[in-house]
């Protein structure tokens, strides 16, 4: 059952061949026997959940059960979940229950879906690696001396062990699409303010979307119909028509004009990466697609432009872990200076600490024109260098990393080398476009990921070339064997 994708599973509760109960059963069972080499789930609700499918499984088949009835899902430990703990994989919120559910969560009830539980993360989203966890990083199911990335490494480790149908993700800078592509599976980064961030523990707002993360894109494609939607609770929620995704993905690409930035395809690329995308892109060829040379040429300023505007941001969200009404607080305080600053110091992680210190200094009186309104300037013609290439391409292609997934341990002595990581993928979130990332090969046994960008409110058309790829390939059916 855990190798099925979610169409097939709602196939397969309608036609009676299994019940939400065992379906559930089933893939807890999986996270009890796979989940300790793996280290994705932080909290499980496996009574809770049971309890849920044997609802689903009086309602499956009626007319009125939402189409995701009984499918078991697990969520990123951001999302709020109401009397369930989230953590944000940090200690500040150890011992936080969340008082109600984020949009996402409540959204994907309503569609049906089982919760089973919260998965691990960088701590508040930090990370391209998934180690700056309270709760100790999560590992790749491809190589468990690996990283699986980051900051949804839960998320896509449990889905590449398949521990779950489906599960949800955020992304400032790459973190449904850097993961995904370690880990084999598909990711999706909806248009900002597609996807309420409602109940989504705030990194960087002006960047932070949440995401499907599933085996396909037809799975994210069911996930997303259910996640999108206008939230009057989220101020930058955008009032949007949302489309019919999977009948969207069926469609024929023969015709789509496909751009190749030729900033992300230099010599600098790792050459098996290189011939990876390559053959992939070719595939997409040969369904009908059309390559195009394209140019983003101020690309290269992306990565220093994310990290001025993503620290400064979270500099801002993260002043309301103060100890004082939830979360971590220090013991014996001598008086309220000392009280709030061992509670922040003591609570919140190196990475978190640097990027607020980066960010407070990025926003002060002195720095702030030649840093943060520099850089609100640059992401403006990111964003419209993207807007250019869009008139004459309907997709942009690119690796969704420079490398496949890393050792433990590599790369965290070296925050510049970890920030790199982001370098097909941030530019996307300055910009607020969409882009999904896909299975495409393997370089030494480890996944490779190819990106599609597209316009804003364009998910059905990366979507659909995703799916049209995954119907003639089977990369992202591949099942590392310790999971099979
Ligand atoms: N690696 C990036 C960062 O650390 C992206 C993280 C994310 O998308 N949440 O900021």
């Amino acid at each position: 059952m855990h190798t099925k994708t979610i169409e097939q599973l709602i196939q397969g509760l309608r036609a009676k061949e299994y019940s939400s109960v065992e379906l559930t059963q089933h893939f807890l069972d999986r996270i009890a026997k796979h989940d300790p080499a793996i280290n994705t789930v932080i909290t499980l609700t496996a009574e809770q959940a049971l309890q849920e499918a044997a609802a689903a499984d009086k309602i499956i088949g009626s007319k009125d059960a939402p189409n995701l009835t009984g499918i078991p899902i697990l969520h990123k430990d951001i999302f709020c979940t109401q009397g369930v703990k989230t953590s944000c994989a940090s200690k500040m919120l150890d011992n936080f229950i969340a008082p109600y559910d984020a949009t996402v969560v409540s959204k994907l009830r309503n569609a049906g879906t089982i919760s089973m539980g919260k998965l691990n993360m960088d701590e508040f989203a930090m990370g391209a690696s998934n180690e700056t966890s309270f709760y100790g990083a999560s590992k790749n199911p491809w190589d468990l001396e690996c990283v699986p990335g980051g900051s949804s490494g839960g998320s896509a480790a449990a889905m590449a062990a398949r521990l779950a149908a489906g599960s949800t993700g955020t992304d400032t800078g790459g973190s449904t699409r850097q993961p995904a592509a370690f880990c084999g599976i598909t990711g999706l980064k909806p248009t900002y303010g597609l996807v309420s961030r409602w109940g989504m523990i705030a990194y960087a707002s002006s960047l932070d979307q949440g995401g499907p993360m599933a085996i396909s894109s037809e799975c994210c494609a069911h996930l997303l119909q259910a996640m999108a939607g206008f939230d009057p609770k989220d101020s930058t929620s955008v009032q949007h028509e949302i489309p019919d995704y999977l009948a969207d993905i069926k469609r024929p690409i023969k015709g789509l004009k496909i751009g190749l930035p030729k900033e992300f395809f230099t010599e600098k690329l790792d050459t098996n990466i290189a011939k990876v995308i390559d053959t992939a892109i070719k595939e997409l060829e040969k369904l009908g697609a059309v390559i195009k040379e394209v140019s983003l040429p101020n690309i290269h300023l992306a990565i220093p432009t994310y990290y001025i505007i993503a620290p400064a941001e979270c500099s801002s969200n993260l002043s309301r872990f103060d100890g004082v009404r939830y979360g971590y607080r220090c013991d014996d305080a001598k008086d309220l200076v000392d009280f709030y600053e061992r509670t922040r110091s003591e609570g919140f992680g190196t990475e978190v600490k640097r990027r607020i210190l980066i960010g407070t200094y990025v926003l002060s009186s002195t720095s702030f024109e030649s840093y943060y309104r520099k850089a609100q300037k640059v992401r403006k013609l990111i964003a419209n260098e993207y807007l250019n290439a869009f008139k004459e391409v309907d997709i942009i292609a690119s690796p969704t990393a420079p490398e496949v997934a890393f050792k433990l341990g590599a790369k965290n002595t070296n925050p510049v080398d970890m920030y790199l990581r982001d370098i097909y993928t941030s530019s996307v979130n300055l910009a607020g476009i969409p882009a999904v990332s896909i299975p495409a090969g393997f370089v030494n046994n480890l996944p490779v990921g190819l990106q599609l960008i597209g316009n804003f409110f364009a998910e059905s058309t990366i979507l659909n070339a995703a799916h049209q790829y995954q119907l003639v390939t089977d990369w992202h059916q591949q099942v590392p064997t310790a999971f099979v």
